[in-house]
């Protein structure tokens, strides 16, 4: 099965989805291609295949993407070779944003799609300003998409509010255990 976790920057999608893998060994990550630079401490191959636009362009030709799009100026998609394996056990998580997700929904009609909310949008400023690792009008920007992205959250099968961590990874892991069932 595929699931889709996305929600708006700042909301908490990386923590919990690594908290969902550490709980569930039947889960594993799909890792993304970004045009994006590395952030510090990230690493090619595990946070991402980092690429450059020219490469990315000649995977889009070549249809290597089950989807990609614009993501705050960066391309990203997700490689069709890391969805190929998944076989009916298995459950496969993409951290991608609301447009990627509509189109694995769209190829993939059986995907589970979960949106993680902020309990308030003072908070997610709260949290990414935290995060140190951007200037204000990044994070302004950020806010911006992320009020949009809820726009569109309503086209997602769940919604879960991210308010403590132990609590919304539960309920993530409950949905998805009891979607899985549904499917056998
Ligand atoms: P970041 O640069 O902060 O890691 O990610 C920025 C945004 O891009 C996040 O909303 C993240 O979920 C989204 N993203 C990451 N990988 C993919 C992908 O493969 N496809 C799409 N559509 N969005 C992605």
């Amino acid at each position: 099965m595929i699931v889709v976790i996305s929600g708006p920057s700042g909301v908490g999608k990386g923590t919990v989805v690594d908290d969902l893998l550490r709980r569930n060994h039947d889960m594993h990550r799909s890792i993304s291609a970004t045009t994006r630079a590395p952030r510090p401490g990230e690493i090619d191959g595990t946070d991402y295949h980092f690429v450059t636009p020219e490469q990315f362009s000649i995977w889009v030709d070549n249809g290597l993407f089950a989807e990609y799009a614009v993501v705050r100026d960066n391309q990203y998609g997700t490689l069709k070779s890391s969805l190929n394996a998944v076989e009916p056990s298995e459950i496969v998580v993409l951290t991608i944003d609301i447009q990627g997700g509509l189109q694995i929904k769209r190829l993939f009609p059986d995907s589970l799609l979960i949106f993680l909310k902020p309990p308030d949008f003072r908070e997610l400023e709260r949290r990414l300003s935290s995060r140190g690792s951007e200037a204000a009008c990044e994070i302004a920007g950020r806010l911006e998409l992320g009020r949009h992205e809820m726009a569109f959250a309503k086209d997602y099968d769940y919604m879960v509010t991210n308010d403590r961590l132990e609590r919304a990874v539960g309920i993530v892991d409950a949905i998805i255990r009891r979607v899985l069932r549904g499917q056998e």
